[in-house]
């Protein structure tokens, strides 16, 4: 089954969700740790309304030095996609920021359709978006960024007067249990220390999973390389007894 979608995949949408065509700016074809027990491809979105100095993915945030961003057609991806029938088990669909995308809904109805579950990253700042696609039946699992305490959240983010009101409603809404999760937070000098860390912790309190990933530096960070540090693996499992006092599944990912 080649192309994008179908009048049955519209009909399973939301009706704010009309239409464009969802973009696309990278795909990687097989991982076997993003989507926990399935093996997946992920979908990269471009754009972002954050601007983490510590952005892996500073092509996809801001787009080249025109603002323009690399891209696959959506034919191109689902053409793909039939092709894995049998093969994979899920999508992630990751950014950027995917719930900025006007069509995001559709696509993951035709990604659904096709019988692959969904996982879906998002910085939790659209907790509306996010309840009406799980609602919709369309996500299978979400993986929220937490990136730090209520007190040091804009400057992890890197946005002047930001508003903490969306992000406390996608945690409030995720700790409820309607869709499995899990909370993500990369750790870095500059921005986490003990303190902070033991805020975010009681911030996401009854949390099922919560994941401490160190930062590592590369020539594709927002910041520019050699500006940002990462805790060696030994302090960063450090900070671990201190946080299960406070969610229990803390772990620590990736060192
Ligand atoms: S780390 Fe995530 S939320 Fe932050 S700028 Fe990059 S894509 Fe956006």
């Amino acid at each position: 089954m080649i192309g994008r979608r179908t009048g049955e995949d519209r009909a399973l949408l939301p009706k704010c969700y009309n239409q464009e065509t969802m973009r696309i700016s990278g795909l990687q074809k097989l991982t076997l740790l993003d989507f926990p027990g399935k093996t997946a491809a992920t979908v990269f979105a471009p754009a972002c309304n954050f601007r983490c100095p510590f952005c892996h993915n500073a092509d996809l945030v801001a787009g080249d030095e025109n603002g323009a961003f690399p891209s696959i057609s959506e034919d191109e991806f689902f053409s793909f996609l039939d092709k894995r029938q049998g093969l994979l088990d899920g999508i992630c669909v990751t950014g950027g920021e995917p719930l900025l995308q006007p069509d995001i809904a559709a696509f993951c109805a035709a990604i659904k359709r096709r019988g692959f579950a969904v996982k879906l990253d998002t910085n939790g700042s659209f907790p509306e978006k996010l309840r009406e696609l799980v609602e919709a039946g369309l996500i299978d699992y979400v993986a929220m960024d937490v990136k730090n305490s209520r007190e040091r959240y804009a400057e992890t983010v890197g946005v002047e007067r930001f508003d903490m009101a969306p992000i406390e409603r996608s945690i409030s809404y995720l700790l409820s249990g309607t869709v499995p999760y899990e909370f993500r937070t990369t750790v870095l000098r500059e921005f986490h220390d003990g303190e902070s860390l033991v805020a975010l912790a009681h911030w996401i309190e009854g949390a099922d999973s919560w994941h401490l990933q160190s930062f590592v530096d590369s020539d594709t960070v927002l910041a520019g390389e050699g500006e940002l540090h990462g805790y060696a693996a030994d302090e960063l499992r450090g900070f671990l007894p201190e946080l299960r006092t406070i969610v229990p599944n803390a772990e620590v990912r990736g060192v």
